[in-house]
Formats: structure tokens, C-alpha cells, sequence
């Protein structure tokens, strides 16, 4: 059995948490990869999502720490926090180029409008950490025809854009996609919002697997469910890179 982590950074906030995260991975002698996004935070055009919505329900309250860094759109993976990843031993990914625009807008826009949000990310990428991203996760899973197509012309090793259990390339119709996709396979604790409990059997049953992915972010997971992150670093053992995880890929694919 072995977890893999995938941490997203889509914010300013998420950005400000990744130390500490960094430390209680390292009292669980845990790995992660992290997908980092591009471009200006603009979560504050989320607000509008959660009008009438309970203030103090976990996905809007993890956006108060980066609230007024947002308020001026700086660039998410420009922040310094994220510096303590570089030569961590922790791997890094791009998380597309601004989250916000490119889960809401993505199925308007065509081949060479996304070839160009995913080639304008890859430079911000590498000016800050001094390597071109060599994985991509679409943000909010996120993904059409064109974006598939667009992909494959970037030559990554790997893509995480979907849910699911085992690696594979996507088709549609007669078109099967170059690009290998590692499907994350539950949704984010915050997201399933069930209890503590639960969730933890739910891992010990994907523990019995050769593998799975559970994804986190960590303004959420960490600052408001950390308890439960402990368990599950706890229960999950010492968890993977995806690019291990892409690295051992023959011998996990159905
Ligand atoms: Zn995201």
C-alpha cells in the first residue's frame, strides 16, 4: 500500500500554510507533491459563490489569512512561503495559470487560448523556482477537448486531471490522449465534509490498495482539519510522490 499526497496551492493562503505543512509532514516522515498555481490570486472573485452561504463555513473562512494580499491580485507562486519547497525532497508541480479564470471560463476557451494560460504559467513557474514544472493538474479538475489537445503539445510526464484509481490516457472518441493521468481518488476531507471517523475508515479500506491518491490543500486541511490530517498521515504511513507513484507505473496500470 502507499498514499500519495498531492497538496494544491491555489491561493495566497494556501501559499502562507505550506511551512507549517512542511513541518508536520516531516514529524511523518511523509512526502508530497505539490501543485502550485500561476498567476494573480483572484479569489476574491469566489465571494460571489458563497453569498447567503454560512460566513464561517471552512471554504470561505480558508481564504481569510491571504484575504488582503488578494485584495492587490499577487501572484500566487511569486509568495515567499513557497521557497522553503525548493530542494525539499518534496516534488513540485504547476497547478495551471489563474485557478479562478480557468475552472470557470476553460470551456470557452480554445487550442491556443490554453496553450497560452499553460505556457504563460510554465514561465512564472520557472522564473520563481528556477525548473520548468515537469507535472500539471487542471484547476478544479477542470478539462475539455481542447485543453487534452493542448496538453499533450507540453511534453509533461505526467498529468493529475481527474478522479479515479489507475493511471491511463484519456480518449475521446477515436483520440486517445499522449499525456498519462494520475487520478486523484477521493475527493479533499474538507470537500467530503463527513466526519472524522469515517473518512479514517475510508482510508484504511484504500490501504488495502496498491495504491491511492488523496488530495489536500492546506489553508483547509491543515488549519481547520488537522486532527484528522494527523490520522491519516498516521494511518496512511509514509506517504508518495506522484512521481514515484508515475515512476512505478507499469507495474500499478490495470
Ligand atoms: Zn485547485
Amino acid at each position: 500500500m502507499t498514499m500519495g499526497l498531492r497538496v494544491d496551492v491555489d491561493s495566497i493562503a494556501d501559499a502562507m500554510a505550506v511551512p507549517e505543512l512542511l513541518d508536520l509532514l516531516k514529524k511523518y516522515h511523509s512526502k508530497a507533491t505539490f501543485f502550485i498555481t500561476t498567476g494573480p490570486d483572484e479569489t476574491l472573485r469566489n465571494i460571489s459563490h458563497y453569498t447567503g452561504k454560512n460566513l464561517l463555513s471552512i471554504p470561505l473562512k480558508r481564504y481569510i489569512p491571504g484575504f488582503f494580499q488578494s485584495i492587490i491580485r499577487r501572484n500566487v507562486e511569486s509568495h515567499q512561503a513557497l521557497q522553503v519547497l525548493i530542494n525539499s525532497g518534496h516534488e513540485i508541480g504547476i497547478h495551471g495559470y489563474r485557478h479562478y479564470e480557468w475552472m470557470n471560463f476553460l470551456h470557452k476557451k480554445n487550442i491556443a487560448e490554453i496553450s497560452n494560460m499553460i505556457e504563460t504559467g510554465c514561465k512564472l513557474f520557472e522564473k520563481v523556482f528556477g525548473i520548468p514544472p515537469r507535472s500539471f493538474s487542471s484547476p478544479g479538475f477542470t478539462t475539455s477537448k481542447e485543453y487534452l489537445l493542448a496538453l499533450d503539445d507540453f511534453d509533461f510526464d505526467y498529468s493529475s486531471d481527474f478522479y479515479g484509481f489507475h493511471p491511463f490516457n484519456p480518449q475521446v472518441g477515436d483520440k486517445k490522449f499522449g499525456t498519462l493521468q494520475l487520478p486523484v481518488t477521493i475527493p479533499s476531507p474538507c470537500e467530503l465534509q463527513d466526519d472524522d471517523e469515517k473518512i479514517i475508515r475510508n482510508i484504511r479500506e484504500l490501504c488495502k490498495k496498491d495504491h491511492f491518491i488523496l488530495y489536500i490543500h492546506p489553508s483547509c486541511e491543515l488549519l481547520y482539519r488537522r486532527e484528522l490530517l494527523e490520522s491519516i498521515l498516521e494511518c496512511a504511513g509514509n506517504t508518495q510522490l506522484l512521481r514515484e507513484i508515475y515512476e512505478n507505473t507499469s507495474d500499478i496500470r490495470p
